[in-house]
C-alpha cells in the first residue's frame, strides 16, 4: 500500500508540527514521504527538507492512501479544509508527539495535533482537528468540541467544557468546574494569553486579564 502524508500549512504552525509528524512515522516504522501542502505555492518547492506543493498538486500525486494533518491555527480555515479533504477521500491525520502523556479513556477525534509535552489526563472527550500546542494540558472530565485551539502552555483544569472553535491563548489558566456545573467556554470565544478564567465565558466574546473579564469592543 503506497501512502503519502502531508502537513497542510507551511507557515509557523506547520513548520513546528512537521518534526512531530516525522517523529510519529518513525515511531510507527513507516517510511512514507511527508510533504507540505500550502496553497500560497505556485510550484513544487522545498521547505525544511520536505517537498512543498499546493493542494491541487497534492491531489495529483499518486498514492493509494493519503493523509493530511491540518496545521493551521485559524479554526475556520481548519474546518473548511477538513470538509474539502473528507470530500476528496483524504484522511484527516492525527499527529501526537513522542512524549505526550495520554491517560485513561481519552477519546480524541481525527485530525488532532498534540505537540511535545502535552498531557491529556483521564475521561476526556475531544472533537475534530484539536490543536494542543507545547506544554498544554487537559485535566479529567473535560469535554472539548471541534476545531478548538490551545496556544502553548494552556492549563485546562478538570470538568471544563470548551465549545467548537474556541481559541485559548498562551499560558491561560481555566478554573476547574464541578461534575454538575462544568465551567463552559462558549463557541468561538477567545481567551487572551495569560488570562485567569474563573467563571464561564459566553460564546463569541474575548476575555482577558486576571480575573478574566470580557473585552468590550470599542
Ligand atoms: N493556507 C493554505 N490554504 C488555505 C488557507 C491557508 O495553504 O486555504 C496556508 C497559508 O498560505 C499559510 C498558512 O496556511 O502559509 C497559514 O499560516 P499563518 O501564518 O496564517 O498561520 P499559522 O501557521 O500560525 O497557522
Amino acid at each position: 500500500m503506497t501512502k503519502l502524508y502531508a502537513v497542510y500549512g507551511a507557515s509557523g504552525c506547520g513548520r513546528s508540527l512537521m518534526p512531530v509528524a516525522r517523529q510519529q512515522l518513525a515511531r510507527e516504522n513507516d517510511t512514507s514521504e511527508i510533504v507540505f501542502i500550502d496553497d500560497a505555492l505556485h510550484e513544487v518547492s522545498e521547505v525544511n527538507g520536505h517537498r512543498a506543493m499546493n493542494y491541487v498538486t497534492f491531489k495529483a500525486q499518486h498514492a493509494e492512501q493519503k493523509f493530511a494533518l491540518i496545521a493551521i491555527a485559524n479554526s475556520a480555515v481548519r474546518e473548511k479544509l477538513a470538509l474539502q479533504l473528507e470530500q476528496d477521500g483524504i484522511y484527516l491525520w492525527s499527529v501526537i508527539a513522542d512524549n505526550v502523556v495520554l491517560m485513561d479513556q481519552a477519546e480524541i477525534a481525527e485530525g488532532c495535533a498534540l505537540s511535545p509535552f502535552v498531557t491529556i489526563t483521564s475521561n476526556i472527550k475531544i472533537g475534530k482537528c484539536f490543536h494542543a500546542n507545547l506544554y498544554s494540558y487537559v485535566e479529567h472530565d473535560c469535554v472539548i468540541g471541534d476545531y478548538v485551539t490551545f496556544a502553548p502552555g494552556v492549563k485546562c483544569n478538570g470538568n471544563i467544557h470548551i465549545e467548537d472553535h474556541a481559541y485559548i491563548g498562551a499560558g491561560a489558566v481555566i478554573k476547574q468546574g464541578t461534575p454538575d456545573q462544568p465551567l463552559v467556554i462558549g463557541r468561538g470565544a477567545i481567551v487572551g494569553m495569560g488570562a485567569v478564567v474563573t467563571k464561564s465565558v459566553p460564546a463569541g466574546v474575548t476575555v482577558v486579564g486576571n480575573p478574566a473579564r470580557i473585552l468590550e469592543q470599542k
